[in-house]
């Protein structure tokens, strides 16, 4: 039975039971809390914050690392549909430009190590998600959420280093606004059988300015708004992206590890 026929309140069950020895996944480890909080549940407490300390100078870029942005160009991006991305570019950093669109890599990625630092908009504009979202896409569709939430409420599953709309962070370390922050995010990416059925899930580990706040996670499916869908089997490469969410939010010094070599 192909998981992506089901209607989502039947996935869960579906989901909870392990798949045939060596065949699929099997129950996931926090199978009975995806049960306890719906998506984007208001109730579901907020992660503890955590102060990461200050923030420091750009991380040092590993001898092996491909850079993705060094702070001049932005050729390794592009739009969705492949144009030249238009974000803008000043002072070491690239910024979201409203209505330019979410970018994505020219190349594309399995298994990974990704280095990204951020800044949300200073001073503070908006509250809940309308505050400094964006967000870093592992296979441009897997997202560890980028929102101001510093002093800020939303729901637990998308507040900053959420892996959205499943997972909050384990902690709250987020920085104040205009000041970097940094994402260090270990990626493994599902793996699929021929027949298209899922045998592994995705995995993510991720540190929040140096603090972990995922470990080993393991993904539901790919990220969606108000929904928790099942894996689609998918190529074993594809781009990074980062999101317009309409906020003039700015990276800087992003590089990758392929672990997929
Ligand atoms: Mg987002």
């Amino acid at each position: 039975m192909r998981l992506s026929t089901l209607p989502v309140f039947m996935l869960a069950t579906v989901c909870l039971a392990p798949g045939p020895a060596g065949q699929g996944p099997g129950p996931h480890p926090r199978a009975a809390e995806l049960q306890q909080w719906g998506v984007h549940d208001l109730t579901r407490p907020m992660a503890p914050v955590v102060d990461p300390g200050p923030a420091g100078p750009p991380a040092p870029v590993p001898a092996d690392a491909i850079v993705l942005f060094d702070g001049t160009s932005l050729k390794e991006w592009v739009t969705a549909k492949g144009a030249p991305a238009s974000w803008a570019v000043r002072d070491g950093y690239m910024q979201v430009v409203k209505g330019g669109g979410s970018v994505k890599t020219v190349r594309e990625f399995g298994d990974c190590q990704l280095h990204v630092e951020w800044a949300a908009p200073a001073p503070a504009v908006g509250v809940n998600q309308d505050r400094g979202n964006s967000g870093v896409f592992l296979m441009n569709m897997y997202e560890v959420q980028v929102l101001d939430s510093y002093e800020s409420k939303t729901y637990a599953d998308g507040q900053a280093g959420a892996l959205y709309g499943q997972f909050p962070p384990l902690v709250n370390a987020t920085r104040k606004p205009g000041e970097w922050q940094t994402y260090d995010i270990i990626f493994l990416a599902p793996r699929f059988a021929a027949d298209g059925a899922l045998t592994s899930p995705a995995r993510m580990t991720v540190l929040h300015n140096g603090v972990l706040i995922h470990h080993n996670e393991e993904l539901t499916g790919p990220t969606a708004h108000k929904a928790r869908p099942p894996y689609k089997a998918h190529a074993a490469r594809l781009p990074i992206g980062l999101q317009d969410h309409s906020h003039p939010v700015r990276f800087r010094n992003i590089w990758i590890r392929d672990l997929a070599q």
